[in-house]
């Protein structure tokens, strides 16, 4: 009991000392957070955002609370739209200075990939600011195709459209031409151009035509099975050939215009991107000497964003910035085409993680903790305790830096004795308690130590892990960040307020799914991927606020209704220079009519088939009709809540 009280108030005492910015340092914010999130002397993450040469810092629970008054409960995304047009014009910015730099002679027009997220506000927005860059939309689908018809507004913004394209997608990009949009299609396999060609002499309309190769570049990082003999996307050089030689017959040539490659997402490795960049340039070489006007060199995705904040060529990461992408771009079609005395392309890339990421987060509350502290160990033993409490008893106090490893050992085999004579009906459940309880009390004390030790076997080193604290989170990983179950994406997590308190638990994160892969356990660190979490222990009556940052690619729509947990609230904050914000878009999540009826319940039916089940409660007499009143109205009022738990 002393010593737990001791080491209880040994932290407290260190508390005093702590600062924001050892947290800020602690979780990396500046990072991973690139410019765009830092932490305040008051323990706020913050977003900033830049007005001119003004700096504007808005704290995220300042929002949350903004969310609170207005109904939108945790768990919710929040998107901030200033962060989106942050990146839209860095990307845009960098390429124009790059360009300038080197005197590349044409321009760069960006497209972003809508797949990478589909949400009306994002596309909107990007439309919308994106407008006096020409920012353009890259379209994979007929559905896409349609949101890019609707949203772009200026017809210096081009429209890519790759992926399987069938007479009504043509139709609908050929009349989008005959009114002056830059609609490329861009040609996946051979059979596509037959309908193309045929759509076209029928419209009377001609295309702008791309074509994507397989480059047998490799790259590195997870998604590196876009590049390479085996890729399934992209027409092998005999195909491109081939496309080439039936344009000609239909005298259409002069439509090929666009060269297309993806090298795959999250590149890492600037190495990579040169290599990738040179090939394609060989191509564009080779098309021009086949007769093809082109004008276009169209590099896709893979602008990498660093989740872990390392600056490394590890997966989550990138050893590059944003500055030398361009430059070495730039610099290698300058190196192969000015030999060739060949005019600059207009370079076009589909950045879509990079541009989107920075401008949503997950924030959720904690609702339960499940720690591992043991619980009080009396002063005294009885003297007629079992012999291995006693044991135990003594390694506790007998706990060194010199005799770690020995009182680990010690700890578990007569934890493990206890067990046995329980087994064995010889230790009551008390005693087995007292063990267990005492066992743990050792090895957090070892735990404790470890820091101060000289070597570490490596059960010792897993020891923080195997005591760390579970904290259950208000959402569900399936539903918002589904990388991380599908592709152990690695994301930022932070606490988002009580930073200038030193973060003293150790602890996994698990969502309120009951599955048992719905747990975080992999969080970035500078020195590395670490299993554990520093968080704060819970106050009574107070939130305790998580926010998973960088999740505005990709996670909106892969995420799924595992356990009925439907879409979350979303809110768009617009933070204005004077540091207050807008509250510029709501969207209430599902309601669990909503995600019932995805899978085919109809609400209005089960909400009859209760109601008779009530009623024939009331006929036996179990419960009176005024109950059966209250029994309805809490089924009914279920039915219109959020998923995710309440309070
Ligand atoms: C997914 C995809 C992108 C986006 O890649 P990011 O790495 O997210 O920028 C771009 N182009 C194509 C063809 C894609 O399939």
């Amino acid at each position: 009991m002393q010593d737990s009280i001791r080491s209880n108030n040994a932290l407290e005492q260190s508390q005093s000392d702590w600062d924001a910015q050892q947290s800020s340092q602690l979780y990396g914010v500046r990072d991973w957070g690139a410019d765009y999130f830092d932490v305040s002397d008051d323990g706020h993450v913050v977003a900033t955002v830049q007005f001119g040469d003004k700096t504007v810092c808005v704290s995220l629970i300042d929002i949350v609370e903004g969310m609170k008054e207005r109904g939108l409960e945790m768990p919710a995304v929040l998107r901030i739209d200033n962060l989106l047009d942050q990146r839209i014009k860095q990307l845009n910015e960098a390429f124009a200075k790059a360009i300038e730099q080197a005197e590349y002679q044409n321009h760069y027009r960006g497209v972003f990939p809508i797949k990478v997220n589909q949400q009306c506000h994002v596309i909107e927005e990007i439309a919308d600011f994106g407008r006096q860059y020409h920012h353009g939309l890259e379209a994979g689908s007929k559905a896409e195709l349609i949101i890019a018809l609707s949203q772009l507004q200026d017809h210096d913004s081009l429209i890519i459209c790759n992926g399987y394209k069938d007479a009504e997608f043509i139709d609908l990009g050929l009349y989008a031409r005959q009114m002056g949009i830059p609609c490329f299609f861009v040609l996946e396999t051979t059979t596509e151009l037959a309908i193309i060609i045929e759509r076209s002499k029928a419209l009377g309309i001609e295309p702008l035509i791309g074509v994507r190769i397989r480059l047998s570049s490799m790259v590195e990082g997870h998604w590196n099975e876009d590049s390479g003999d085996r890729s399934i996307f992209g027409l092998s050089t005999n195909a491109l050939l081939d496309v080439v030689e039936q344009l000609k017959q239909a005298d259409m040539l002069h439509c090929l215009q666009l060269l297309h490659s993806h090298l795959g997402s999250q590149i890492p490795n600037i190495r990579n991107i040169r290599t990738g960049v040179l090939e394609v340039c060989r191509f564009y070489t080779g098309l021009i000497e086949e007769g093809a006007p082109m004008g276009y060199i169209d590099l896709g995705g893979g602008l990498a964003v660093d989740y872990e904040g390392t600056r490394s060529n590890s997966t989550h990461s990138m050893n590059y910035g944003l500055d030398e992408y361009c430059y070495n771009i730039i610099e290698t079609l300058q190196e192969c085409l000015d030999p060739l005395d060949i005019k600059h392309p207009v370079i076009v890339t589909e950045s879509g993680r990079a541009l989107v990421a920075y401008s949503s987060m997950l924030l959720f509350n904690i609702l339960d903790v499940r720690d591992h502290k043991p619980s009080a160990v009396p002063a005294e033993l009885a003297q007629d305790s079992h012999d291995q409490l006693l044991n135990l008893f003594e390694v506790l106090h007998n706990v060194e830096l010199a005799n770690l490893q020995e009182c680990y050992n010690d700890a578990l085999y007569y934890r493990d004795e206890i067990r046995e004579l329980f087994h064995r009906g010889q230790a009551s459940l008390r005693d087995r308690a007292m063990a267990e309880n005492m066992s743990l009390a050792i090895l957090e004390k070892i735990t404790e130590l470890l820091p101060q030790a000289k070597r570490v076997s490596t059960e010792l080193e897993s020891l923080p892990e195997l005591l760390s604290d579970i904290y259950y989170g208000n959402f569900s990983l399936f539903q918002s960040l589904p990388d991380i179950w599908a592709i152990d994406q690695i994301f930022p997590i932070m606490p988002i307020h009580r930073l200038n308190e030193q973060p003293t638990r150790n602890a996994v994160l698990a969502d309120m799914t009951c599955d048992c892969d719905g747990k975080i356990d992999s969080f970035a660190h500078i020195d590395g991927i670490r299993k554990t979490l520093p968080l704060h222990p819970l106050k009574q009556n107070e939130e305790y606020y998580l926010g998973v940052f960088l999740v505005g690619a990709y996670q909106e729509t892969l995420g799924d209704l595992h356990n009925l947990f439907g879409d979350t609230n979303v809110v768009s904050v617009h933070i204005n220079e004077d540091g207050s914000f807008d509250f510029i878009r709501e969207f209430h999540g599902d309601s669990i009519a909503d995600v019932l009826s995805y899978v085919e319940y109809d609400p209005k039916n089960m909400q009859e088939q209760f109601r008779r089940i009530a009623e024939q409660a009331v006929r036996d007499g179990k419960i009176s009709v005024a109950m059966r009143q209250q029994v309805l109205q809490a089924f009914r009022e279920s039915m219109q809540g959020y998923t995710f738990f309440e309070r």
